[in-house]
């Protein structure tokens, strides 16, 4: 049985300009241990499908309206609050873009990694200080006696960084959620983040979710990959179907424009040119059908059906009908 499973995730949020649809339909599993990235454009669905599984999304505005997720056996989405706040933090930990916004600043370190040990593990104080102490030496921090009674700004944007790693890997987590973690921070500290990411995730085994737009952040993390557009996923698989055989035109879209090693100096990224769809009203067919150059007419009409390349590859898109017309799938990928 997967770790986690999320079934037909449909997600809206109430707004005086009426409902907007914001995961449609959304359906994945993590197994035990790997690192499932999601990835697609901002407004795609990645965050709401990521604070779903921590419940975390204020309501009213935000209404789960469908779907299951099930961890550990229990559907999450029908526990009580208290229930859930059992979970958070202790079962399921999870990082943020930002860390200044999601650490407390009136309250130290070292204090806010002891928290949730003191809460979740019931362990005393002398117990959890040391923990603290050790959570930071783990993440990398220098001189964690002194650093553990410091404030978060007396911290460096990546020293922040860690010490959310810290705190959301204190209790141990089996998942930890991490959502666009290196956006923030500069191109030496992302690849040092990710790298004590990868680090943490081989001496715990916790699963990771990483939520992000960075496809070279992906390449060198994750095991298995989901590519969300329009409030749904349209191509899964893993990083080596994703980025070698790709079938999705969003997907190729996506790889298209993305830095490769292999490039000249000044060539140009391609851009997928237009806009997301509006999910106040989201298109009744394929939701990349306005942007898609190989759109068809059946593409504005109807939602594709998934169709499996492999046991873990599949992909909506009309273009995998066995009637569709054959469209050169040239992409050159090095990874
Ligand atoms: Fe393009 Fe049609 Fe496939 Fe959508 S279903 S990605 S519009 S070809
Ligand atoms: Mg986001």
């Amino acid at each position: 049985m997967a770790l986690l499973e999320v079934e037909n995730l449909h997600v809206s949020f109430q707004t005086y300009g009426g409902e907007v649809h914001a995961v449609r339909g959304v359906s994945f599993s993590l197994e035990k241990g790997e690192t499932l990235a999601i990835v697609g454009e901002s407004g795609s669905g990645k965050s709401v499908t990521a604070q779903s599984i921590m419940r975390l999304i204020p309501t009213p505005p935000g209404i789960i309206k469908e779907g299951e997720i099930r961890f550990d056996g229990k559907d999450l989405l029908t526990l009580s609050e208290k229930e859930m706040f059992g979970i958070r933090g202790s079962e399921i930990g999870m990082i943020f873009q930002d860390p200044m916004t999601s650490l407390n600043p009136t309250m130290t370190v070292g204090r806010q990694i002891m928290e949730g040990l003191i809460w979740h593990q019931g362990i005393d104080k002398r117990a959890a200080r040391e923990r603290a102490i050790e959570m930071l030496r783990l993440v990398g921090i220098p001189t964690p006696e002194k650093r553990v009674d410091q404030y978060p700004h007396e911290f460096s944007g990546g020293m922040r960084q860690r010490a959310m790693i810290a705190i959301a890997m204190a209790c141990n987590p089996k998942i930890l959620i991490a959502d666009e973690p290196t956006t923030a921070l500069d191109v030496t500290i992302q690849a040092q983040i990710m790298e004590l990411m990868k680090e943490l995730q081989e001496k715990t085994g916790t699963a990771i979710i990483l939520i992000t737009h960075d496809l070279g952040v992906v390449a060198e993390t994750a095991h298995k990959v989901a590519v969300m557009y329009g409030g749904k996923v349209v191509e899964y698989g893993t990083v080596e179907e994703i980025f070698y055989r790709p079938r999705h035109p969003y997907t190729w879209g996506l790889l298209n424009s993305m830095p490769r090693l292999d490039m000249e100096r000044d060539t140009e990224l391609q851009s997928i040119p237009g806009s997301p769809p509006d999910l106040f009203k989201p298109p009744q067919g394929c939701p990349f059908a306005d942007r898609c150059p190989h759109a068809m007419n059946i593409c504005h009409e109807m939602m594709p059906e998934k169709t499996e390349a492999s046991s873990s590859h599949g992909v909506y898109c009309w273009l995998e009908h066995p009637q569709a017309p054959r469209v050169d799938r040239g992409l050159r990928v090095n990874i």
